[in-house]
């Protein structure tokens, strides 16, 4: 039979644990919580119809409170629909923690009110976000306006990012990539390195130009080969079919000044891609705004023989 004098015992056991060992192993369970509540974000993410695919788990210490995706309910954010859930059983939200794969939008356009502010609004204290939005007009928005009020911001673990963004890659893709042989895409110059990468269509293994864009100014950008004999600028051309072989320009620089309305060309083993530089929305630095952003158009040459 259990006495009082037993359960006091076993107590000042437990204690003696946590003094032995610090709070290491508070924060390894608290860590294994953490990450098991963003891998149920991104398998919410999973079931989003269509390519921009978001999840969203709150909890409350290492209870699951709620979970949402995107357009679980038509329209909706995986946020919002998380939200809802909870608002819709009556359970406070003060203290709780949201895990969601892509940081909550900020600036919505639409008349809706965004989801960093829903997020803030519900008293929640942690967001734990899987991605920075790719899009440059609202990158790290939702980041903000969260900090400003207060609550405090986590990253997902590295390995679970890669997922996140994984699982959202059709999506991402839009301002990371580009394919056709002759478009056009308009992307932030300031995240991912600067890469941008041009393909000629969307199969995998298809012929691709890894192009580097960084900060020049206001009225230029600096398009990266990394070495010489890979980037160059097609002086004066103001169009493509003025440029009649790429291959006579000046290859001579690791990089090449573009300015609004020059074109540059990178080439590679499968030819060559002409980017003419359409806008730049420069940095702060520049007299930009809260985003950056280039916008090109490209035509892509084939080599004659892209395999010899
Ligand atoms: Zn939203």
């Amino acid at each position: 039979m259990p006495s009082a004098g037993r359960f006091i015992d076993r107590s000042l056991l437990l204690v003696c644990k946590d003094v032995l060992m610090g709070t290491d192993s508070n924060d390894e369970s608290k860590a294994k919580v953490e990450r098991a509540f963003a891998q149920r974000a991104i398998d919410e993410a999973r079931k989003s119809p269509g390519n921009a695919r978001v999840g969203a788990v709150i909890a409350l210490g290492d209870k699951q409170i709620t979970t949402g995706y995107k357009d679980e309910a038509p329209g909706l954010h995986a946020e919002q629909v998380a939200l809802q859930k909870a608002d819709a059983a009556g359970i406070s939200l003060t203290g709780a923690s949201l895990y969601t794969t892509l940081e909550p939008c900020a600036n919505s356009r639409t008349s809706r009110v965004a989801c960093a502010q829903l997020v803030a609004d519900a008293g929640i204290a942690v967001v734990h976000i899987g991605e920075y939005d790719p899009n440059p007009q609202v990158n790290r928005l939702g980041w903000r306006h969260l900090r400003d009020r207060g609550v405090r911001l986590r990253d997902f673990p590295a390995d679970l990012r890669t997922k996140a963004r994984q699982v959202s890659e059709d999506f991402t893709q839009v301002f990371t990539k580009g394919t056709g042989m002759s478009a056009g895409a308009k992307f932030d110059f300031t995240t991912n390195g600067g890469r941008f990468t041009i393909s000629v269509d969307a199969t995998a293994g298809t012929h691709s130009w890894e192009t580097s864009w960084s900060n020049c100014g206001a009225n230029a950008i600096y398009l990266n080969g990394g070495r010489p004999g890979v980037v160059a600028l097609a002086r004066y051309a103001e169009k493509f079919d003025e440029i009649d072989d790429p291959d006579a320009l000046d290859y001579g620089h690791h990089s090449s000044k573009i300015e609004v309305g020059s074109i540059g060309v990178m080439r590679n083993e499968y030819g060559h891609v002409l980017c003419k530089v359409i806008a730049i929305e420069p940095t702060v630095d520049y007299g930009g705004s809260g985003h950056v952003s280039v916008t090109v158009r490209w035509e892509i040459r084939l080599a004659e023989d892209p395999t010899g």
